[in-house]
């Protein structure tokens, strides 16, 4: 009878147009949480989250919610991220719910990962309600962005709820769509364990705690359980809900959604995507899990103290607990010493994951600059894999290179089309299609160079369209490509951690940009540096440091104490971040100088 009032659903929609906001109002409306505690975004706990104003990890709370006909409802209620790095993020919550609420911006309308995550959705086979938000700007046409959910992605927008989560309009609208559309679960209590882990983190006392999504039976304290992929066993010690604090309960039945812990130290025993069932009545088979993702970017992640290397895989390792879209794998640098090949999902994500590790794990990084995995074919046409640019085999082992291509779409205003095209152009792409979404926006597809939308391809289309573009995209396979090593020599000395591929193409101009930052970032010495960009053995281009130790606190000519402080403090982390390279000094900027150009 308890799983008839139970409603389980992810909130899903393209970044900022409110799904954190709206879950505030749930919590709200619910009375999960009290006026005093309320905040926005108020599921965005992470310090990173809350910094920059981004939900970067899912969430899953419960609420009640008293329905009009006096039952009450218990809602499971998952917030995701919008960003296209964490869509790894949204697909496994999606996986864990009954039925997704599209949050559409009124003013801004269909965007590229309102699709994407729309797709998710269907794919999982969830009931969709769709809501417009900011209806209270004075830039909402609601009825015009009902008429593109229906004509873009095809859904029934007539009972779409008209919403402000900043004034709290159509909450009441939303929680009754809820009970009466998204269906409750179903699954049979007495039936073999199966239950689905779509989160996990770590946490000191007591150990591994999955978020778990029950699919049939019943699990309690006391119960000993199989991790039916890893094998491991172990006896459950508490279950709970989140709401939005830790609430322990004595059971977890089919169709609830909650945490478990059972004093789970190997971090390699309960992954997301497992199955847990009981060790003495054991389900016939796991439940579907996740495909594994596919790193779009590498990047060489090295403590500033060689002897941090065993807390930064201790680090690392909880961490993927955490975000299972993260991979990683020793290497060995003749400039950095032992570290860590690491994939993302893209420079946000790499960001956010140098960010966690210093500031979760207090640990001080170079991190090299990303690298897509390129394909380099040798003698008898056999093939490597070189995600490190270091390792590339030397041009004249080389018979022909590939590069990863991604299907990319592009969302904007009609009067932006001939920017948006001179870009991609510009940046290797293949046009596709151009499909109009009515009668100002356009859908404009390209094949592109993974390598080339990674880097500063969304900036460019936000600066180039005045922010009114949005980007998705998604791996399309591999093309040959005309591509060169460039190899960075500081003093003479080849450093491996800095060599990049290019386009021939832009070689020469990339070794002269790079000589010429280089220059700027690295702190003089008492003795000349030259700094040269080869191919093989030729010299492309060169730049020169002068001697003399610049004293760079002097430049600080600041009245105001604590900017000072902090300048001060700022310059003592970025003195942190440096490598001696031979004779150099090598600062984290300069291993990213690759990144920005022009
Ligand atoms: P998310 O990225 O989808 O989680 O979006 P957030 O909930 O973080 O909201 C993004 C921004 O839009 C924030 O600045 C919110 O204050 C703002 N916002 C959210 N809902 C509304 C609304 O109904 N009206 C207006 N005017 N702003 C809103
Ligand atoms: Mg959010």
């Amino acid at each position: 009878a308890r799983q008839k009032h139970i409603r389980n659903f992810s909130i899903v929609a393209h970044i900022d147009h409110g799904k954190s906001t709206i879950s505030d109002r749930i919590l709200q409306a619910t009375h999960t949480v009290s006026d005093r505690e309320m905040k926005n975004q108020l599921l965005d706990t992470m310090d990173l989250e809350r910094e920059r104003g981004i939900t970067i990890k899912m969430n899953a709370v419960e609420v009640h919610y008293l329905a009009d006909d006096g039952e009450t409802y218990i809602f499971h209620l998952v917030d995701t991220p919008g960003h296209v790095d964490f869509s790894y993020e949204v697909s496994r919550s999606l996986a864990a719910a009954d039925g997704a609420i599209l949050v559409v911006d009124a003013a801004q309308g269909v965007e590229a990962q309102t699709l994407a995550n729309v797709y998710l959705a269907l794919d999982n086979d969830l009931e969709i309600i769709p809501l417009i938000n900011k209806i209270d700007l004075p830039a909402a046409e609601p009825e015009k962005v009902r008429q593109e959910i229906e004509d873009v992605i095809g859904l029934d927008a007539s009972d779409a709820v008209l919403a402000s989560a900043k004034e709290g309009i159509g909450i009441d609208d939303l929680l009754k769509q809820i009970v009466d559309k998204i269906p409750a679960p179903t699954g049979d209590l007495t039936a073999p364990l199966q239950a689905l882990i779509f989160d996990s983190a770590y946490d000191s006392y007591k150990g591994v705690i999955v978020t778990i999504r029950v699919r049939e039976g019943v699990v309690k304290p006391g119960d000993k359980i199989k991790f039916m992929n890893s094998g491991a066993e172990y006896e459950v010690t508490e279950v709970g809900v989140n709401s939005p604090h830790p609430i322990k309960r004595e059971q977890l039945m089919a169709g609830d959604i909650g945490y478990l812990a059972a004093s789970i130290k190997n971090i390699r025993d309960a992954r997301p995507g497992d199955t847990i069932t009981h060790v003495n009545q054991p389900a016939a088979e796991p439940l579907p899990g996740y495909q594994p993702m596919t790193p779009m970017v590498y990047s060489g992640l090295y403590p500033t103290d060689n002897a941090k290397y065993n807390d930064l895989r201790d680090a690392l390792e909880k961490l993927q607990l955490n975000d299972a879209s993260l991979e990683f794998e020793p290497e060995t640098s003749q400039a950095l010493g032992f570290g860590f090949r690491t994939g993302f999902l893209g420079l946000l994500h790499m960001d956010v994951i140098q960010e966690r590790l210093e500031r979760e794990f207090d640990l001080d990084l170079i991190t090299t600059a990303p690298s897509v995995t390129y394909h380099a074919f040798v003698e008898n046409d056999r093939m490597i894999e070189v995600s490190n640019p270091s390792e590339m085999p030397d041009a004249g082992e080389i018979k022909w290179i590939e590069e990863p291509y991604v299907a990319a779409q592009i969302m904007v205003p009609n009067d932006y089309v001939g920017p948006v095209m001179e870009l991609a152009q510009r940046k290797r792409g293949i046009f596709d299609t151009m499909e109009y979404l009515d009668e100002q926006r356009v859908n404009v597809k390209y094949e592109m160079p993974l390598s080339e939308i990674i880097f500063d391809f969304f900036d460019k289309l936000k600066s180039s369209t005045r922010g009114y573009a949005s980007l998705d995209y998604e791996l399309a396979g591999y093309r040959k490509s005309d591509l060169v090593k460039i190899d960075i020599l500081l003093n003479g000395e080849r450093v491996d951690a800095l060599s990049f591929i290019v386009h021939r193409e832009f070689a020469q101009e990339r070794g002269r940009d790079i000589t010429t930052k280089l220059k700027e970032i690295i702190p003089r010495r008492n003795f000349e540096i030259p700094i040269q960009a080869a191919i093989g053995s030729k010299i492309i281009a060169r730049s020169t440091i002068k001697a003399y130790r610049k004293d760079v606190t002097s430049r600080i000519h600041t009245g105001d104490p604590d900017r000072r402080a902090k300048l001060l403090e700022k310059q003592k982390r970025g003195k942190k971040r440096m490598k001696s390279v031979g004779t150099v000094d090598v600062p984290q900027a300069a291993f990213m100088a690759v990144l920005n150009t022009d």
